[in-house]
């Protein structure tokens, strides 16, 4: 398998990682892979399919923008986000990789092919740089799920770092399965060997409690953070008042109610969601829109579960989600624009819960189980953003998807690990159903809760 837990677990930028994280990074590589900028004088992208449908609700006009001006999404202050655009806009004109101005507006520079798509995935974007001779340099790419691109023809396997030999290779789970039996191995063990082939156990570490820091200052920040949301639906954000409520019935112990500790864990994920609709620092986990789940159930770990080693129960957490992760990346997608949010949602449910299983240290059987169990209850589930942004359905849904994976590791832990459906085939159905899916449920905003909300508001008027 081609790919690190630092694929999965990327720190960026909200509100989306296949909207605004890869056309950002796609922006910013178009530019380099032209070479010397010199003779540049202007700049076009376009954006087809889903990108250009839900474009603007992701930020997908601000993310390009960006990237030609050289930002990455781990490096882009989200602070200094709206002073930068306006200043472009202003003067007219993009300082392309921080090194060449051109002329650029947004409203002639960014072309929105609303109804074509490129062939080989419904994100596409193809970037024209002019030249002061009259050529151009012309190039596609595409953003394929959480925060990963390709290049026309390169294949999603090239999607990640090319890869250096690792001593337990894996393209499904029964192969893990088998070889942890074989060595006598945990899942976080095998995963944190084959990352010591690339780097030492000390970077890993360090990647992986970063990672975790994020996380948590994400949740933090969230939880105290009121205010409407951008976008134009006016969407309050909701985590921070019930946080308080929750405090202060905390502190009245008769007021409490026994779904108050869920209540908590849903509120978590809701907090990193809300900071992601609001172009905040996330961490991709798998996906931006699924962001919330994996953070509120590595909190709910760390705090409610008394565990006795809680920095190498997080470090196995993250490193056993992450394993998971690129089995339905490599063998279904984890693009909502080509599955759903079956791909988002669902695979960030079925990698927290085998992430929380292996912390609190059941065997590779139980995670598998877990994992399983995560995925089978969302197979189906559609990508269907109100107004294109990732607010309604998204902010709940992971909530739902916290509580989700709990649920399922907690299944998974009372039984032995036998179990009827394998990963390899849940993950498997999750890609046939994906393609049985009509496009229009696949971040389009064209079908589901996005048509629906807009046609009750339109009787309305
Ligand atoms: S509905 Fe799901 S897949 Fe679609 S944008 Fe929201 S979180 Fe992502």
């Amino acid at each position: 398998m081609d790919m690190s837990v630092f694929d999965l677990f990327k720190i960026g930028i909200g509100p989306s990682s296949s909207h605004t994280v890869g056309p950002m990074v796609a922006a910013r590589r178009f530019l380099l892979e032209c070479g010397p900028l010199d003779e540049a004088v202007g700049v076009e992208a376009h954006l087809y399919g889903s990108l250009a449908l839900t474009g603007v609700g992701h930020a997908t006009d601000k993310a390009v923008i960006l990237g030609l001006m050289g930002e990455t999404p781990q490096g882009v202050d989200p602070v200094a986000v709206p002073d930068k655009l306006d200043e472009a806009e202003l003067e007219g004109a993009l300082k392309l990789l921080g090194t060449k101005m051109v002329p650029f507006s947004a409203r002639t520079g960014l072309v929105w092919h609303k109804t074509s798509t490129l062939p080989e995935h419904p994100n596409g974007m193809r970037f024209v740089l002019r030249l002061a001779d009259g050529s151009i340099i012309e190039r596609i790419y595409y953003s394929v799920g959480g925060g990963f691109i390709t290049a026309a023809g390169e294949s999603q396997a090239h999607a990640a770092p090319a890869g250096t030999p690792v001593p337990f290779p894996f393209d499904t789970m029964v192969q893990l399965l088998e070889q942890g039996k074989r060595h006598g191995l945990s899942i976080p063990h095998m995963l944190r060997a084959n990352e010591c082939a690339r780097m030492t156990n000390q970077q890993l570490d360090a990647g992986l409690d970063k990672i975790w820091a994020v996380m948590r200052e994400c949740i933090g920040h969230g939880l105290v953070t009121e205010g409407q949301l951008p976008g134009g639906l006016n969407v309050r954000r909701r985590a921070a008042g019930l946080w308080k409520q929750a405090q202060q019935s905390q502190q009245q112990p008769r007021n409490e109610l026994p779904h108050d500790a869920v209540q908590q864990v849903s509120l978590y994920a809701m907090a990193v969601n809300e900071e992601n609709a609001a172009g905040g620092r996330v961490v991709t986990a798998p996906t931006n829109g699924a962001a919330g789940i994996i953070p509120a159930v590595l909190r709910y770990y760390a705090e409610d579960c008394r565990p006795s080693d809680p920095v190498r129960g997080v470090r196995d957490f993250l490193l056993t989600s992450a394993a998971i992760g690129m089995l339905c990346k490599k063998n279904a997608s984890i693009s909502g624009a080509e599955i759903g949010c079956q791909g988002e949602v669902g695979v960030a449910c079925a990698m927290a819960a085998a992430g929380l299983v292996a912390a609190l240290g059941g065997s590779n059987e139980q995670i598998e189980n877990a994992a399983e169990i995560g995925i089978e209850h969302h197979l189906g589930m559609t990508c269907d953003p109100i107004g294109g942004l990732v607010q309604i359905p998204c902010i709940e849904r992971n909530g739902m998807g916290a509580i989700k994976a709990i649920t399922a590791a907690s299944l998974a832990l009372k039984g032995d690990g036998t179990h009827f459906v394998s990963l390899d085939n849940v993950i498997e159905t999750m890609r046939q159903t994906g393609a049985d899916m009509q496009v229009k449920y696949k971040e389009t905003s064209l079908g589901g809760l996005a048509v629906h909300v807009v046609t009750v508001n339109h009787a309305a008027c």
